[in-house]
């Protein structure tokens, strides 16, 4: 069993307080479990408690509750505080990074508390907290900012796919862990056939809705856990995790048949011809690194090419 009360005054925030207060707050609550994942506070949801957390890992998210944590929050300290103290909504999610346990104090227990304190103090604190608030709302709209941006400079603006910046930072990761497993990965690097003839004869911007077919052909053939890249004007890379090559070629022969079966249009909605794409496939080596997985794909598709395009090399 735990005990309470030493655990509480451990906590930040009543560190000091006489014995008698404790026994008071403690009589009306008893400490929550949460599970990992559990969303303790919402925003613009109303919020009744002060949060000890005692135990566990608590994470503070702006925005959406998947967005990156901005904060992260350690046993002893509190949660909810300032929409308690300036009667307002809180600002943010606080999700429970594993599991973890929380000391709920109620509001009015805390306004109780506040109210005994002189009007000067009290004041200060209220004044604190506004000031704090909208400090916390300014960095809130930077991050989200920050967050889209990413986001952004991630993507393919033509293809809606990963784009080679997001590509150089992720594969060495990639590699990194699947060596950490003792896994594998696999890369499909696809180039399209005869692509200049087909910009020469179809316009730049035919062509560009050509990529854009692939593109979605791309995304509906590879697997949740795939990830598909433009790695450069009419390449693209694809990577399958922990995949046998056997199966990584089943999956490439799905890709190259669904890009030859694909119908493409105009922006002005007249149809365009349709067109073929050569894929070269490898799989990690223990020793692999970026450069030397994408060169052994690339000497596949360089064979692809060679032996009459529109066929799988591995
Ligand atoms: P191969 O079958 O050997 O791949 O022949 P290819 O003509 O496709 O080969 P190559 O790589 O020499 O030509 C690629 C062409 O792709 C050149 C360029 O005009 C075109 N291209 C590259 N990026 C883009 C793009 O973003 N939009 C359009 N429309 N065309 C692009
Ligand atoms: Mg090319
Ligand atoms: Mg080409």
């Amino acid at each position: 069993m735990h005990n309470i009360t030493e655990e509480l005054m451990q906590t930040e925030l009543l560190r000091d307080v006489a014995e008698p207060t404790l026994r008071q707050l403690m009589a009306k609550s008893t400490p929550m479990e949460l599970q990992p994942g559990a969303i303790l506070l919402t925003p613009e949801r109303d919020n009744e408690y002060v949060y000890l957390l005692l135990s566990g890992a608590l994470s503070v998210h702006f925005g959406t509750p998947d967005s990156p944590p901005i904060h992260k929050l350690m046993p002893g300290t509190s949660v909810g505080e300032m929409s308690i103290i300036d009667d307002t909504y809180p600002s943010a999610y606080v999700i429970a990074q594993e599991a973890s346990r929380v000391f709920p104090i109620h509001r009015d227990v805390i306004q109780l508390v506040v109210s005994e304190i002189g009007p000067i103090a009290r004041n200060l604190l209220r004044t604190l907290t506004r000031g704090m608030k909208a400090n916390t709302q300014l960095i809130t709209k930077d991050r989200l900012q920050i967050w889209e941006l990413t986001d952004q400079i991630n993507v393919d603006g033509l293809t809606g796919l990963y784009n080679r910046r997001w590509l150089d930072n992720a594969l060495p990761r990639l590699l990194a862990q699947v060596h950490k497993g003792e896994q594998t990965l696999c890369a499909l690097m696809i180039d399209v056939d005869r692509f200049k003839v087909y910009n020469d004869t179809q316009g730049h911007q035919g062509g560009d809705q050509a990529l854009v077919a692939v593109g979605k052909v791309l995304k509906n053939t590879v697997r949740p856990y795939d990830f598909a890249t433009r790695y450069g004007g009419e390449e693209f890379l694809v990577l399958l995790p922990n995949t046998p090559l056997a199966e990584a070629l089943v999956v490439a022969e799905r890709i190259r048949h669904a890009a030859e079966n694909k119908t493409i249009t105009n922006l002005d909605g007249t149809p365009l011809p349709g067109i073929t794409i050569s894929l070269g496939l490898a799989i990690s080596t223990p020793d692999a690194t970026a450069t030397t997985l994408i060169g052994a794909a690339d000497a596949q598709l360089y064979r692809a090419k060679k032996e009459g395009r529109n066929c799988v090399r591995s």
